[in-house]
């Protein structure tokens, strides 16, 4: 299917590109990327993302120019590509633009990607969706200078854990290298990612632990709108939360409950690899991988874990 990508996209002048709803690293580096390399190779491109529209100043040292906010992308582009979204829904507020686009280009590395697009780039063997844009870029010979490959690098380190994760393999660290290569910066990328916090960050990341519970070999924990408003950190600043409690010894299988303000919870999903919690979070509605992946719920904290339980 990258050969009828390549061809849609060889025969672009406009390009949109959209990522998932509560962007991480892959999405917004992979839609950077994308975005920046159509510019530098003479199209006309432009990245959003459904609301709400807030990112993390961590990511200012990437070259934002192709971003704007989701009120000003075009409503019926030509060609719409989308970036490490599993699925229409995980588009939010920007899904109708899918609907209404002339062609939909669907990169992505999620195994429970239905395909919603005309053409579907799906492979669940890359590291990142960021990965498979180095592909299509190579592929297309747009540019991977300095700030496009700044972008893509930030999604292989956030996607593999800074490479250490399974889905690390000889292809993602050839990509990595040549990337670095083209000039991105592996301490610039681990700095911002993973060793810059706000301060409030400490004392929400003590409560969440402090409230953690173990549960046969499931460790759990739940973040409320309250400790982000008590502590002045937003939403976008609790990505690593999740890493502070799934390193449990004890824990196969680890989850952080995140009260959100529509009401319900988003559930973050871990496994060390015995359990498929992609498989648990489709049963609930939403997706991932087979050691990450997330869904959302309605309904109290008691159900929604007792729900994470039972599927265990
Ligand atoms: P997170 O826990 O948000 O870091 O997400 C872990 C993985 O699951 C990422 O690859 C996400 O893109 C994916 N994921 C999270 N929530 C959903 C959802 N509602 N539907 C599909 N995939 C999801
Ligand atoms: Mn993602
Ligand atoms: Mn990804």
């Amino acid at each position: 299917m990258i050969d009828e990508a390549v061809a849609v996209l060889s025969e672009a002048p406009d390009i949109a590109v959209v990522c998932h709803i509560g962007p991480d690293g892959d999405a917004i580096g992979a839609g950077i990327g994308l975005a920046l390399a159509a510019r530098k190779a003479g199209r006309s491109a432009v990245f959003s993302f459904g609301e709400p529209f807030s990112l993390s100043d961590n990511y200012d040292y990437l070259d934002r120019s192709v971003l704007i906010p989701p009120a000003e992308f075009p409503r019926a582009p030509d060609v719409l590509v989308t970036v490490d979204a599993a699925s229409l829904d995980r588009l939010g507020s920007l899904a109708p633009v899918a609907e209404a686009a002339g062609t939909v280009v669907v990169l992505d590395h999620h195994i429970s990607n239905p395909g919603f697009g005309d053409v579907n780039v799906i492979d669940p063997a890359a590291a990142a969706t960021a990965e498979l844009v180095y592909l299509l870029l190579r592929r297309l010979q747009w540019p991977v200078d300095m700030d496009v490959a700044a972008a893509l690098l930030t999604g292989l380190v956030t996607d593999t854990g800074r490479f250490q994760y399974s889905n690390t393999t000889p292809a993602t660290l050839q990509v990595a290298a040549d990337l670095v290569a083209a000039g991105a910066r592996p301490d610039v990328i681990g700095q911002n990612m993973y060793e810059r916090v706000p301060f409030g960050y400490l004392k929400v990341q003590a409560a969440v632990l402090d409230r953690a519970v173990l549960s046969g070999q499931f460790v759990w924990s739940v973040l409320y709108l309250d400790d982000l408003n008590r502590h002045g950190i937003g939403p976008e600043d609790t990505d690593l939360l999740i890493d502070a409690i799934r390193i449990a010894k004890e824990a196969e299988v680890a989850a952080l409950v995140k009260e959100l303000q529509a009401g319900g919870f988003k559930v973050s999903l871990r496994s060390r690899g015995s359990v498929d919690v992609g498989a648990i979070a489709g049963a609930y509605g939403g997706g991932g991988h087979h050691n990450a992946a997330g869904f959302t719920m309605a309904g109290t904290l008691e159900e929604v874990v007792a729900a994470v339980e039972d599927a265990l």
